[in-house]
């Protein structure tokens, strides 16, 4: 039977255009509750076959008003990044050619793009030569996999062979971190066993950056992990990564830079390059589709002895680079087309670029919001907060349900604030100035509702 591939995917690509070309006019927000996405989505368990196209121009239909439009170039949710067209073609090809990039073997040109991404991100970054690269899903997973290879180098000086005999019985790691660190870091921590307990949280400033002099007075006292970052998710601030280097001495010093290391691009982050391991998102500022996070250790044989794999079934060319040996997945997409292709569309000069005019756009909110604003904008992060925690937490909700731009809410050190991330390619200053007036006439509501009592 010859597949209609025709049908669904012509259906698809209409319904994406739509969707894309609508981006810079839709409401920022999703307009159905979750009981009326449940209403037109669920239904009984199909008991037969359904026409392609229908079933595609169905679930179009379901989701329309569920979808979250963080494209747009008025989302400043979270840190999320939008899709460059580029990239977002790419990665529809990954799925057409539907290639199975653990292996090279498997997938040989997948593997041979993935090196050659692999070499330029090393240079884009100023990593160290050696530097071995693994593509994840996120900067979750690349904490995971530099915290993997840092266990592994760790405990191996140690004379103990955690990939063999696990932790029981092994000697005890301390983790250092910055009090500020991202949740991601605690969460790889539960998933290599070592567990919570084994932080030693670090006082940070006032921008959340590890403050050196608490560092130091925690160093040497046995096996040792620090984990530094470059880029707080609230403040944007980047931690003195030269001073931690140098005072850490031996102990692997890991960066959690997701969206913060691609400012280094343009400005170079002094010491970076002396870390032994760096975790950053390209589905974040690199504005590559969904998942796609990237790993990347300077010493690649505990890389590849926390990850790495041989099995009797699979093909090895130990001549070529298998993916697996990077990564915790086993069969997985294609992640380094949309990484390629978007580093093609942008050059390094526009890497630099977007960055910059992110991190412009940003001190343009700050400017407009400035009697508001609580952290030193000096990345593309901005904390603001009106009065007190109640009428901040209103503001953000007022603004997220007026629908012309998103934002969150967050605590930064014990007090609410509404989080505005400029991560996305297309946020222009018309885009700017429309959120803050948003802002503004909802402080101005939300402040007469309360003397209203
Ligand atoms: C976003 C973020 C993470 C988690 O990244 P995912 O891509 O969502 O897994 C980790 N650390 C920092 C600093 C982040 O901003």
């Amino acid at each position: 039977m010859k597949p209609d591939w025709e049908g669904p995917l012509g259906e698809a690509y209409a319904r994406a255009m739509t969707y894309l070309e609508e981006l810079p006019v839709r409401r920022v927000g999703p307009r159905d509750t979750a009981v009326e996405l449940r209403g037109k989505l669920g239904g009984p368990l199909p008991q037969g076959p359904g026409d392609p196209v229908q079933v595609i121009a169905q679930l179009a239909d379901g989701v329309e008003d569920g979808l979250l439009p963080s494209g747009s170039g008025r989302f400043f949710g979270f840190v999320f990044g939008g899709a460059t067209p580029t990239a977002l073609a790419a990665d529809w090809l990954a799925t057409a050619w539907d290639q199975n990039a653990g292996l090279y073997a498997a997938a040989p040109a997948a593997a041979v793009v993935e090196e050659i991404t692999a070499g330029w991100l090393v240079e884009l970054f100023g990593l160290p030569e050696q530097t071995s690269v693994g593509f994840v899903t996120g900067a979750q997973m690349a904490n995971f996999t530099a915290l993997a290879a840092a266990r592994h180098a760790v405990l191996a000086k140690a004379g103990w062979d955690v990939e063999a005999d696990g932790l029981n019985g092994a000697p005890p790691i301390r983790v250092l971190v910055g009090a500020e660190r991202h949740d991601t870091v605690d969460r790889a921590l539960r998933f290599l066993g070592l567990g919570t307990r084994c932080i030693v949280p670090i006082a940070v400033d006032g921008q959340g950056r590890m403050r050196p002099d608490a560092l130091a007075r925690e160093l040497n006292q046995g096996l040792t992990i620090v984990c530094a970052q470059a880029g707080n998710v609230n403040t944007g601030a980047i931690d003195p990564l030269d001073e931690i280097c140098e005072l850490a001495g031996d102990a692997w010093v890991h960066v959690d830079g997701a969206f913060g290391l691609w400012s280094a691009v343009g400005t170079p982050i002094k010491g970076l390059e002396k870390a032994d391991s760096w975790a950053t998102d390209a589905h974040k500022w690199l504005q590559v589709p969904y998942d796609s996070g990237l790993v990347f250790t300077a010493h690649p044989e505990a890389h590849r002895a926390a990850m790495g794999i041989r099995a009797s079934y699979l093909i090895h060319d130990e001549n070529q680079r298998d993916p697996l040996d990077y990564n915790p997945e086993f069969s997985r997409r294609a992640r380094g087309f949309a990484v390629y292709a978007a580093i093609r569309a942008l050059g390094r000069s526009g890497i630099v670029e977007l960055v910059e005019r992110c991190c412009a756009m940003a001190r343009r909110f700050a400017g407009q919001l400035q009697p508001y604003v609580l952290n030193e904008v000096n990345l593309n992060q901005v904390l603001v907060r009106f009065g007190d925690d109640d009428l901040t937490r209103r503001v953000v909700k007022a603004v997220q349900q007026e629908g012309t731009a998103w934002m969150s809410g967050t605590t930064w050190q014990g007090r609410a604030a509404m989080r505005i991330s400029v991560s996305n390619w297309t946020t222009s200053e018309a885009d700017v100035d429309r959120s803050v007036e948003v802002i503004l006439r909802c402080v101005e509501i939300e402040r007469a509702r309360s003397t209203q009592g």
